[in-house]
Parts: structure tokens; sequence; C-alpha cells
């Protein structure tokens, strides 16, 4: 399908290396978020909707989490099939008003572990800095759908300064997360001022930039942008690919430009029923990604954020899956299977157990080929 006025096929339209359009007019990237779907009238023309998602749209627009999906990311879907797994990811449903045991509006604790205005610490060496509110589509699973689309937009300088005196005065924090919203919807003026603070830090080590843009707006990855943070290196990208239809020829054409200009690419991909929840479609996903030279990192269980029962899974589902995966897959494309346990209190691994037995200096395992080992330890010295 065709996104609103401009071609917008993910095969085709390959935006020059300096981010203008193929006519020289408007960055695409910027010409994409401008013109994204934010309303269920709009939805309605480019997708047949069915009556729970309409009715999903329309609570979005009227008092929910709000709808915004790119040209690029829309032309993606399938419009006659409310089971796409691109679908599911960003057009609202009814269901999003159903609210599930254990779920939270801030399932990861981040109000409660807010040290200064939207700078969040949850490890003792990490901290999370919240730039902005804006993404470039609103994910339905998100875990940040308390705050973002809502009306404060990008934060000022001045705003995060109480964020920046903090990092100072904690040298113990060495790795600062860049998130929000997403940070790459920001102007490279503006993104480069917040990266620039924080390298005056000189207690920070590496900056990380955690964006979807990359999946949903991939026309943002520039010659321009890469050049104006290639300064501030090591900058690492975090990004969320969860399903292998994302990795399109412009996907991929952003993760070999960020490879070849110094980032290391780390992707979080969350687990979500009906999306990524089969084996086949994760490994996929994640060969695909270590061709772009993106690592897979985490397979996140998904926060129990309000509102979002129905895209998540049970953890028994994960754990299957990388059952069906380890052994089977290189170790650089296989993930961590995680949950960030409710309240903020940090992530655990989780997966199949391949110990089956210990006694004293002996461990027995189950291996993947189905053959149980025996390993020794050294003798005590
Ligand atoms: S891009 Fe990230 S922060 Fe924005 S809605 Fe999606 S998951 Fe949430």
């Amino acid at each position: 399908m065709q996104g609103p006025g401009r071609p917008s096929s993910a095969e085709v339209v390959l935006p020059r290396a300096d981010g203008a359009d193929l006519r020289g007019r408007t960055p695409e990237w910027k010409w994409q978020l401008a013109h994204a779907v934010r309303s269920s009238r709009e939805l309605a023309e480019h997708l047949d909707l069915c009556d729970a998602e309409r009715a999903g749209a329309e609570r979005a627009e009227r008092d929910g989490f709000p709808l915004a999906i790119t040209p690029y990311y829309l032309s993606l879907i399938d419009r006659g099939d409310p089971s796409c797994p691109i679908r599911r990811q960003v057009v609202p449903h009814v269901a999003e008003r159903e609210v599930t045991r254990g779920d939270l509006v801030d399932p990861l604790g981040e109000v409660a572990h807010e040290v200064a205005p939207d700078l969040v610490q949850r490890y003792p060496d990490r901290a999370l800095v919240l730039a902005t509110d804006r993404c470039a589509v609103y994910c339905r699973f998100c875990t940040r759908s308390r705050m973002v689309g809502g009306a404060g937009g990008t934060r000022t300088l001045e705003h995060l300064t109480p964020a920046f005196d903090w990092l100072a005065a904690h040298p113990e924090v060495r790795d600062v997360i860049v998130s929000g919203g997403d940070p790459l919807t920001l102007t490279t003026d503006r993104l480069v001022a917040v990266i620039a603070r924080l390298r005056r830090v000189e207690s920070v080590e590496t900056i990380r930039l955690a964006t979807r843009v990359p999946v949903v707006l991939p026309q943002r990855i520039t010659a321009e942008l890469l050049g104006a943070l290639a300064p501030y290196h090591p900058l690492w990208v975090m990004t969320h690919f969860n399903h292998p239809k994302e990795l399109t020829p412009l996907a991929r054409q952003g993760l070999e430009r960020l490879a070849n200009a110094g980032f290391p690419v780390m992707n979080q991909s969350v687990l979500l029923r009906g999306v990524n929840d089969d084996a086949a479609v994760l490994a996929e996903l994640f060969r695909g990604l270590v061709r772009c030279r993106a690592r897979p990192y985490y397979l996140l269980q998904a926060d129990p954020a309000k509102g979002t029962g129905h895209l998540r899974t049970p953890i028994a589902t994960g754990v299957a899956l990388m059952e069906q995966l380890w052994g089977r897959l290189s170790g650089i494309a296989l993930p961590k299977l995680v949950v960030d346990t409710p309240g903020g209190f940090g992530k655990v691994p989780i997966g199949p157990d391949y110990v089956i037995a210990r006694r004293p200096g002996v461990t027995r395992f189950r291996t993947p080929r189905g053959i149980e080992v025996e390993y020794f330890d050294p003798a005590p010295e």
C-alpha cells in the first residue's frame, strides 16, 4: 500500500546521503514525521480496519495513548489483515482499555527512580535521560505509555540541567542512555547539544541512544546526522526490531550506515503475542540483524504496561522459544531472554534449565542435542 501523498514503498524511496529527498526538498525524515497518520479517519483511509481496531483508534484519539504511524511504517502493513505483525504493533485495539492482573501504569517504576527531572537511575552505574516524549510511531506495547506523546514535547537544555548536574555529582554513573520518547526524532542540533552536554561530564564513559527510528523512520539515518554525532563516540545505538518484515532495504541501509560510522548497534526485541512469538520468525529476525551487523542483545518479556495484556505472552512461551533456538542459532545471533522485573528492580535472565543434577564436584547437563554429560570440577587446592 501507499502512505499519504509521497511514494512510500520501503523498496524504492532511498534518501540521499545528506537526508534530502530525491528532489532536494524537505529531508525525507521530516516529511515522514509531518505526514504521520494520527487520526482514526486517516487510518481508515489506508487500512481496512476491523471493529476492534476502529474502536481502539477512536479511543486513542479521544483520551488514550496517542496514535502515530509514519507513512513508511504504514507501507509495511498488510491493508486487509488485522493479524499482520507490523499492524499489531502500532494500530490501536479496543483491548487496550482492558486492565489485566499485574498491569501497571509505570511498570519499571521510573517515577519512583527519578533522581532529577527526566533522569532515572535504576542501576548503580547507569542512568536514563528522557530527552523528549515524542516518537515517530507510538507502539501499542510501550512501557512508557504513561508519558510518551504527552504535552511536554522536547525537553529543553535548561530543563535537563539538573540531570546533567546530578550526573556530574555522581561519578559512579558511567553509562548514560538517552531515550524518551525517541531521541532521534529531535533535530540534529538539539540531539547534539544533549550529547555534547553529557560528554562534558568526565565520568560518563559510554552514551547509548535508545531508538526505534532505524525501524520506523530509517530515512533519519543520514550522513548529516552521523557526521554530527561522530565527535562524541563511543556512542552506541540500542534499537528495537521486532519482526523480520521490518528489515527492509531502507532499514538495512540505515543499519549499515550506523555500523560504517562506528556505532555498535544492539537490538532489543520485545516478545509480543501474534507478532514474534514463533521460533522461525525470531530466527529469521536474529539472523537478519546479524547480517546487518546489529547484535541481538535482549529478547524482552513484555512489560506489564496497562492495557497490553492482549499483546503479552506467558513467561513459559519465551522459555520454550529459547529452548527451540538455543544450540540452533549462532551465539552472536542469540539474545538473552530477560524479564525487567515490575517496579524497576532490574532485569533478570530467564531460559531453559540445562542443569539436571548436581552433586559435590559434579554437574550433570542435558545438551541441545539431547545427550546428557557431566562436568567435573577441578580438584580442590
Ligand atoms: S518508540 Fe519506544 S518510547 Fe516510543 S512508543 Fe515505541 S516503544 Fe515507546
